[in-house]
């Protein structure tokens, strides 16, 4: 068995001590591949661990960090931070002859003939693919317990939801399995289960991160970035991906900052850094129905912002009550688009059903999952012909309404909001699947930052009931620098709190013959998963 010691090390200390020559990328990996394959069975949070590529590729690292050193301390400068680091890519990022499922059936034997933009990047930096992560069925749902494949656990509590979408990546990068993992967010896929698991994960700006090979929900929502254990790696991690790509047209030109590779080691410097910071604390995100251990958190929070030098003021965006309503017409509208190219012929899963029409049904009445018709469903209809102008059009309107809650906000003079993550820690699992619209309602939080475009980022805030719960910060667009700063000062300034300290239990013994933990639970009364 290999020394797990390695899989408590951030990636920015992996990069120092892999230029050091004090470790490998070949240790590194093996220690990660025997925690993944070792607690897998625990958390289902791998859909493919590629033990073999990932090798291959920990190699490759190896022999460019000895090629740099042999070339002096400026070529070795020159490697990017991930190059020999371990990531793993949720199961939407296409990776060139190895599968993507997107959590659904009906990708079911499709073997993606390219790599994604993000793929490529990270192949570029030298980073170690480790495998692909399980997430909701076409990253619809807040829980992962919409995965075909089934659900995945919490690593504070193998009988909770790890959140959702991402809650593949969010589980493995609590559970040390890897430093890093690249999920989506749609409405809330990133930020919401790195809040349930403890963790940092960021959602950029809109065009930040290119979407070519990632497939597709929403695409006017959708954006690709980090999940981490800490700010430092979140911005390696957005550095590495982000940029101009010319395959995905709403990718902007903007440029990639080079800050994101120079946040402060230093805690006392971080938080420094927070003298004279106007921070907004928008009160409409206070929603009813929020845990009041929650609402506790992040009051804390603030609190601890103000005393390193910050200024709070209370603002208003007075739309955000309509978020809710108006991304549950866009997204499925959509997806019902998007998903219009399942058809049985192309892509992996098939049935035959006599003629062509037959064939289309039969696949896709198969193939996908009940959250997916519902949503395929909800989007025909808004889109469809008499109901277009009540719904869809009315949606794009308090879209706009919403966009310009925040930008009078920041005009007015705020650096960046504060507000929760998610109204909830953790919940058990089973508990909301009956009831769509409590799930959707996890997201009350997050979802206006993707109608507006902007970046928004979790981090962990401490404990309620010994779960995690997420203080998210978000800031007016391509600020992701800034956001990242503000976590990183948020970090110093709690670097003495014995929260800080605390992780997810070790691995527990689980019989590897029997169903997971999560699929043991779901099947309790009041479960009814697949
Ligand atoms: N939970 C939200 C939904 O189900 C957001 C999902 C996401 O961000 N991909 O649509």
């Amino acid at each position: 068995m290999p020394d797990l010691a390695s899989t408590r090390l951030a990636a920015h200390e992996m990069a120092a001590r892999l230029r050091a020559g004090s470790v490998s990328s070949r240790e590194l990996t093996e220690a990660h591949l025997a925690a993944a394959e070792a607690g897998n069975h625990a958390l289902n949070a791998w859909l493919v661990i590629d033990r073999d590529a990932a090798l291959a590729a920990a190699a490759a690292a190896d022999a460019r960090i000895a090629a740099a050193r042999a070339d002096g301390s400026a070529a070795l400068a020159a490697l990017h931070p991930l190059c020999g680091v371990p990531v793993g890519l949720k199961d939407l990022v296409t990776v060139s002859g190895g599968q993507c499922t997107a959590g659904s059936r009906i990708l079911d034997g499709y073997v993606a003939p390219f790599d994604a933009h993000v793929t490529e990047r990270l192949r570029d930096a030298g980073a170690v693919i480790a495998g692909k992560l399980n997430m909701d069925e076409f990253a619809m749902g807040s829980s992962t317990e919409h995965s075909a494949y089934g659900p995945t656990a919490n690593p504070w509590d193998l009988e909770r939801v790890p959140g959702g979408s991402s809650g593949g990546s969010a589980a493995a990068v609590a559970a040390r399995h890897v430093p890093l993992a690249i999920g989506t967010d749609t409405g809330g896929s990133i930020r919401q289960p790195a809040a349930l698991c403890g963790i940092v994960g960021l959602k950029p700006t809109y065009g930040r991160v290119s979407r070519y090979g990632i497939v597709a929900f929403a695409s006017s929502l959708d954006q690709v970035g980090p999940l981490a254990r800490d700010a430092r790696d979140a911005a390696l991690l957005l550095h590495a991906i982000a940029g101009r790509d010319r395959r995905d047209a709403t990718s902007a030109p903007v440029p990639v900052p080079e800050e994101l590779l120079a946040l402060p080691a230093s805690d006392d410097e971080a938080a420094a850094s927070l003298r004279g910071v106007r921070l907004g604390l928008p009160r409409e995100y206070f929603v009813a129905g929020m845990e009041p251990g929650v609402e506790a958190r992040v009051r804390d929070a603030v609190a601890a912002f103000e005393a390193a030098g910050a200024t709070i003021v209370d603002v208003s965006l007075p739309h955000t009550e309509y978020g809710l309503a108006a991304y549950y017409i866009v997204a499925p509208a959509e997806a019902s688009a998007n998903l219009a190219r399942y058809d049985g012929v192309r892509y992996g899963h098939a049935v035959r059903g006599g003629d062509v029409l037959g064939s289309y049904l039969a696949s896709r009445g198969t193939g996908f999952g009940p959250e997916v018709k519902r949503r395929i469903m909800l989007g025909t209809y808004a889109l469809s012909a008499g109901y277009y102008d009540a719904y869809y059009l009315k949606a794009q309107k308090v879209r706009t309404l919403i966009k310009g809650d925040f930008d009078t906000a920041f005009a007015a003079g705020v650096d960046a909001l504060v507000a929760p993550t998610s109204p909830f820690v953790a919940w058990p699992l089973g508990a909301k699947l009956a009831d769509p619209v409590a799930m959707y309602l996890s997201d009350a939080c997050t979802l206006p930052v993707n109608l507006a475009g902007l970046p928004g980022i979790s981090v962990p805030c401490g404990l309620s009931d010994g779960l995690p719960v997420g203080l998210q910060l978000i800031g007016p667009a391509w600020s992701e620098a800034r956001l990242l700063a503000l976590a990183r000062a948020y970090e110093g300034v709690t670097a003495g709190a014995p929260w800080r300290r605390l992780e997810p239990p070790g691995l527990v013994a689980i019989d590897p013959a029997g169903p997971t933990p999560a699929r043991r639970a779901i099947a309790l009364p009041g479960g009814h998963h697949r």
